[in-house]
């Protein structure tokens, strides 16, 4: 056993894009180049956001791009108790408190400027929680495999929230407690998130968990230079006839892994077994890629 575990943890809010099989790809070749498991995890914990049935269409997309995940799926809508026990923790430390803060009172500054600390300011109105980022470790660093050496004070970003005044768990307090949960050594994911890693090992160091290392990715970009998300209506990634094949090729093309020309439009598997073989995160190059033409 190499030690090795990644994960891939799509939000179901919409079906795969070119940008999501980029990251989902990375993340599985870094795992299986270094014989380890990958696991998938379906982060389902703003039910509103996702439509019903999205974690099946993921799955049966994953499929045909043959990247076959190791062992049971995790769905956070389905796990409340770790994240309300990580809760009771962080409060415990005094590193979360209630917050009857609205968006709109605190518009005027760049963050939540931390008005409930020493208590709810209106306890009678329904309550969030928040991160005291003030009070974690801090400043926090970690050598990103990608962009290098990262020190920021989460302070600077603020008290983030870890459950909503509705009730449901945020992304950040889910994610670093399914993380640890999962035993997850790497973590491998769009560029996107480097900027809320910060808040995320602030609370893997209050909840005694271990840091995994860290590769943010380069963001895949639609030609008008927009970020290709769900929002911004990227199309979803085609699992019929050859089209997996080509995507494939074109998602290692964006990792600019070099895939070699005598296995364009193999099989999936084909091209996957030599891009495992091959695998060379060194040749990720930092800046945004523009999404290749769809080809002819
Ligand atoms: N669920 C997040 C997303 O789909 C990814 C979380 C992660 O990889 O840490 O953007």
């Amino acid at each position: 056993m190499s030690g090795y575990r990644g994960r891939f943890a799509p939000t179901p809010s919409g079906p795969l894009h070119f940008g999501s099989l980029v990251a989902a790809l990375a993340s599985f070749l870094d795992a299986r180049h270094a014989g380890g498991e990958w696991l998938l995890r379906i982060e389902d914990v703003d039910p509103p956001r996702c439509p019903p049935g999205t974690g099946d269409v993921i799955r049966h997309q994953l499929d045909a791009y043959g990247l076959t995940w190791d062992g049971p799926v995790i769905t956070q809508s389905a796990r409340d108790a770790p994240y309300q026990d990580a809760l009771t923790r962080l409060a415990e430390q005094g590193l979360a408190y209630p917050c009857s803060c609205s968006r709109k009172e605190w518009r005027d500054h760049a963050i939540y400027p931390g008005w409930c600390r020493s208590g709810p300011l209106h306890p009678e109105r329904p309550l969030a929680w928040r991160l005291r980022s003030d009070l974690g470790a801090r400043p926090v660093s970690w050598h990103d495999r990608l962009f290098g050496e990262q020190r920021f004070d989460p302070a600077a970003l603020g008290d983030v929230v870890l459950k909503r005044k509705e009730g449901l768990w945020s992304y950040q307090l889910a994610v670093v407690v399914d993380d640890a949960e999962q035993g997850i050594s790497d973590v491998v994911r769009g560029a996107d998130l480097l900027d809320n890693t910060p808040w995320q090992l602030q609370l893997q160091a209050a909840l005694g968990h271990s840091q995994p290392r860290y590769l943010h990715l380069p963001l895949i970009v639609a030609a008008n230079g927009q970020k290709l998300s769900k929002q911004n209506r990227a199309p979803a990634l085609p699992v019929d006839g050859d089209a997996p094949r080509d995507h494939l090729r074109r998602a290692l093309v964006a990792l600019d892994q070099s895939p070699p020309r005598e296995l364009a439009g193999a099989p999936v598997a084909d091209q996957l077994a030599a891009a495992i073989a091959a695998w060379q995160p060194a040749r990720l190059r930092r800046d945004a890629r523009r999404q290749a033409a769809d080809p002819a």
